[in-house]
């Protein structure tokens, strides 16, 4: 036989899941807060998944919507055919959205969604007669998925470092994390703000009339809840302004309540261009994303024949019926049980239970905001990873299940989470954490 045993099959080639068959992680169901394991035992979704089951694992009204959408209409493309609940879901993101971000893209997921933005980016200033303006700036430390666009803007060398030159014309802000002069800093850091001028140094070095956007995750997630310090997008948005520069908030993670506001531009009083988002936007049902833009940046190359260019994008599953159900039943049980008020209210309580992990063994930073926190650990001499790797382990053996970057623990658990549930986190956690 090709293969001895399920866990032999190669579909799995997530770092992450180093050591799988020594340590297997096999799950059968989910409801809730909770995983049930194949051989039984509930573990505790501190993620919420990957950042995306906001509502919590089988959301009634969500699955519900799903089978029903399956039975009635399976499939409409979206070159060719409109259907009702793509048109109602792009009206509820309209509303959603901040200031005047009221045309939708749906993609599939948030490496699509970036690459639908970056090409929208360049689409734009083309249609404005701007052909110059071809250059894409990103941040270090940035995650904006595995596709060729947004591992070239993407921040983090490793996802990169093998695909070489990419897309040519990118540079990256220097990143904003502080850790000597920010540990221990509740909610965002005091330093850094003026690490927003590094983009006037990309401009003087290239011209603004080179350059056609900044992308940046407002609160970056994947390399470790890395919050903006105090005024740091404000500038940046004023800097883009000023230029003509197109700012664009990847907030795959941010978006749909996880910071206890529809998105992260809200919680952070600054309102960009364009918005990339997927995960919560169907509770990771099933997947889909959404590029949200203003009508000045949509007009200017889908209205009228008088427009110089025409953008050719979509894809096959684009505004897909089943997909679209989802996220208007995600988006319903998000408004009626308040989830986005829900966890602007834990946010409080949240952050004293990461914060009572301060002084114990090899804890160096505590970071948070909203539903999200991360736990950043001091590597074990030589060999990084392995602590905050051993301390995911022993979480999951007590039955708690979280996420490691590097040397960091990140959680983000359902917005549903409970007051004691929060504790009881926070409580295996803390038990793993040995000196
Ligand atoms: N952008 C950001 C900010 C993300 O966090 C992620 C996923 N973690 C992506 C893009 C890529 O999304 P996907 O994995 O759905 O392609």
């Amino acid at each position: 036989p090709k293969r001895a045993n399920a866990m032999d099959a190669y579909w799995m080639p997530f770092t992450a899941n180093r050591q799988f068959k020594q340590n297997p992680r096999m799950v059968a169901a989910a409801e809730g807060m909770y995983y049930t394991t194949t051989d039984g035992r509930k573990v505790m979704d501190g993620t919420a998944g990957l950042w995306c089951v906001n509502a919590g694992h089988a959301a009634p009204r969500i699955t519900e919507a799903v089978q029903k959408q399956v039975t009635e209409l399976d499939y409409a493309p979206a070159f060719q055919m409109g259907h009702p609940k793509a048109f109602e879901l792009a009206n509820r993101l309209a509303e959603l959205a901040p200031g005047d971000l009221n045309h939708v893209f749906f993609t599939n997921s948030g490496s699509e969604s970036v690459e639908t933005a970056l090409k929208i980016a360049l689409a734009y200033h083309k249609a404005k007669g701007e052909q110059g303006r071809t250059r894409l700036i990103g941040r270090e430390k940035g995650y904006h998925g595995v596709n060729f666009g947004g591992i070239s803007v993407g921040g983090i060398v490793n996802n990169r470092r093998h695909f070489g030159s990419l897309l040519t014309g990118v540079d990256h802000l220097r990143h904003t994390h502080d850790p000597e002069r920010n540990a221990f800093t509740k909610g965002q850091p005091e330093h850094g703000a003026e690490l927003a001028e590094d983009l006037v140094r990309l401009i003087d070095l290239h011209g603004a009339e080179t350059i056609a956007a900044v992308i940046v995750e407002p609160m970056a997630g994947s390399a470790g809840v890395i919050l903006p310090p105090k005024g740091y997008l404000q500038r940046l948005r004023e800097i883009t302004r000023e230029h003509g520069i197109l700012l664009i908030f990847d907030e795959v993670i941010t978006a749909y309540g996880r910071l206890g506001r529809a998105f992260g531009a809200d919680y952070y009083c600054v309102e960009p261009d364009m918005i990339t988002t997927a995960k919560g936007l169907t509770n990771g049902v099933i997947p889909m994303g959404a590029v949200m833009v203003s009508s000045e940046i949509h007009d200017a190359f889908m209205t009228g024949p008088e427009h110089m260019i025409e953008l050719f994008h979509g894809y096959t599953y684009s505004g897909n019926p089943v997909a679209c159900a989802a996220a208007l039943a995600a988006l319903d049980t998000y408004r009626e049980e308040e989830l986005f008020e829900r966890a602007a209210s834990l946010e409080e309580y949240w952050a004293d239970a990461l914060f009572s992990l301060k002084g114990l063994p090899h804890v160096k930073d505590i970071r948070c905001a909203g539903l999200v926190g991360a736990v950043e650990l001091e590597p074990v001499a030589g060999v990084p990873t392995k602590r905050a790797f051993d301390t995911y382990l022993r979480a999951w053996d007590k039955g708690a299940h979280l996420r490691t970057t590097g040397d960091i623990i990140a959680m983000s658990p359902p917005l549903i989470i409970e007051k004691r549930e929060i504790d009881e986190l926070i409580g295996i956690l803390a038990e793993s954490l040995i000196a």
